[in-house]
Order: structure tokens, then sequence, then C-alpha cells
């Protein structure tokens, strides 16, 4: 399967060295009372897990179909449903906006929530439509604020989807917050537990380079690490970032507090 961003021969991100050069960097920012940076997290990570090859797909508008499908839902359950309207040969936005509502339904039943996702692309495709002749790359020539607006703007996307959509469709720089992404900066108390999506975006932002190879791995990484060890009922113990535990513990619990403004659907 091609995937659409993914450069194997390109060289993977390194963090750039810190001033105080990387023997004293960690006591640097102890000293400044954060416990590891960004940059230290991703190249744990990636040493750990490496290359995540993400977003696994064929065309910009398959990352669409597949930013719907995934929410509320394991990766694997919208896999068959993707897989469902690959072999229909529907993974077109032409096709797909055809297709009537009660024939897409059955097709993606594997994602969950069918009924609401099939909706949701259905609003997707009569945007395409009506402004841009069904048009993935017409509509990805929109500069990235107005189209992230535009995303927004549809009934069923919100942030994280088009961010998603932004990052892995669009190849923009644009980081993806999820309730992984959440979790362990909240956990090793590198933000205020009441940091909702956009803060925590900004956070991503002011904190590494800019750059879509690196925004994509470390989404992907964080997704990893959670699934793995940075659960509900977090299982600090041989995870990779175990080292970083902030002095008196990770913060919890997570549904008592801080949950009202964090802005993901995880
Ligand atoms: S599982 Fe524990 S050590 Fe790992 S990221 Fe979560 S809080 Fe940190």
């Amino acid at each position: 399967m091609r995937r659409i961003w993914y450069d194997p021969h390109a060289a993977p991100y390194h963090a750039p060295s810190h001033p105080t050069g990387p023997i004293n960097r960690y006591e640097a920012y102890r000293n400044i009372g954060m416990t590891v940076t960004l940059d230290e997290i991703y190249q744990r990570l990636y040493d750990v897990y490496g290359p995540q090859n993400w977003w696994p797909a064929e065309s910009s508008f398959e990352v669409i179909v597949g930013a719907i499908l995934v929410q509320n839902t394991a990766w694997n359950n919208a896999q068959l449903a993707i897989q469902n309207l690959r072999d229909a040969d529907l993974l077109t936005s032409d096709r797909l906006y055809d297709l009537p509502l009660e024939e897409l339904e059955p097709l993606i039943r594997s994602a969950g929530y069918y009924r609401m996702k099939a909706r949701r692309l259905r609003n997707v495709l009569d945007h395409l439509h009506k402004h841009y002749q069904g048009s993935v790359d017409r509509f990805f020539d929109l500069d990235t604020e107005t189209l992230r607006r535009e995303l927004l703007s549809i009934n069923g996307i919100g942030p994280e989807t088009a961010d998603s959509i932004l990052l892995y469709g669009a190849l923009r720089p644009v980081f993806v917050v999820d309730a992984y992404t959440n979790r362990v900066l909240k956990r090793h108390r590198l933000i205020d537990y009441d940091a909702g999506y956009d803060e925590l975006q900004s956070h991503f932002h002011s904190h590494l380079e800019k750059g879509v190879p690196l925004y994509n791995e470390f989404h992907a990484l964080i997704v990893r690490v959670g699934h793995l060890h940075c659960r509900k009922t977090p299982q600090c113990e041989k995870c990779p970032l175990e080292e970083w535990i902030p002095d008196g513990g990770i913060c919890l619990p997570e549904n008592e507090r801080g949950n009202r403004r964090r802005g993901s659907r995880k």
C-alpha cells in the first residue's frame, strides 16, 4: 500500500542540541521546573518504537474518510470499513457522493456509530461538491487557516479530525492533539491540567521545530505509547517515559480534574 506522506529514505528528525549541551540539558530544564522537554520525549519514543509510517492511505480523500471513520473507535475497525469501500471501488469523492446513505451505512458498520458517520461523510461530500466540484485538490488549495476554518464548519468535524486531515491529508504543519497527548502532557505536569485543545496544540507549536514529518511522527508515537502504556489506568512500569515521571508522581486522577476542558474525543 502506498503511504501518501512517508519517505522511507528521509532522515529521522533529531532534536536540536540545547545551548547548555547534551550532558547538562536535563538539569537545565529541571532548574526551570521542567522534568523533560518535548524534544526528549520525541527522541525517546522514536528510539524505542521507530517510525510509525502514518497515515496508511492511498489518497488524500482516503485520509478524509479515515479521519471520520476512526472517530471514537480503534483504527482496526475503521480500516475494515475502508477496505469495504475499497473493495466496492467507492473510495473517490464522486462515487461516494453518488452512493445513497442507506447503501453507505452497511459498508461502514464495522467503524461503529455507522449512521452518524455516514451522515458526517455525506456532510463532507456535500461541502466538496457544493464548493469545489468534488475535488479534494481544489479544497486543499486553500491556505491552512481558511482550510481549517472550513473543515471545522462542517457538521461532525471537530478539532482533532480537522487537524488530522490537515496534517496527514493536506500535509500542513498542524499538530494533532488527542486523548493520549492530553494524558501524557498532563500526567508529566508539562502543561496546566485545565488546558484545552488549543492550549495543548499551541504548546507543541511553540516548543517544537515546525514541520510536517516531525508532527506526523510525533503524534503517531504518542498514540503508540498511549495505546501501550498511558491508558486510563497508566502502566508506567517499563514505559519509555517512566524515567521522567515528575517528583511526587504523575498527575491523577484524570476523571476528576481537567476533563471539562480537555477538548479531545478519544
Ligand atoms: S504510562 Fe506513565 S510513564 Fe508512561 S507516559 Fe503515561 S504517565 Fe508517563
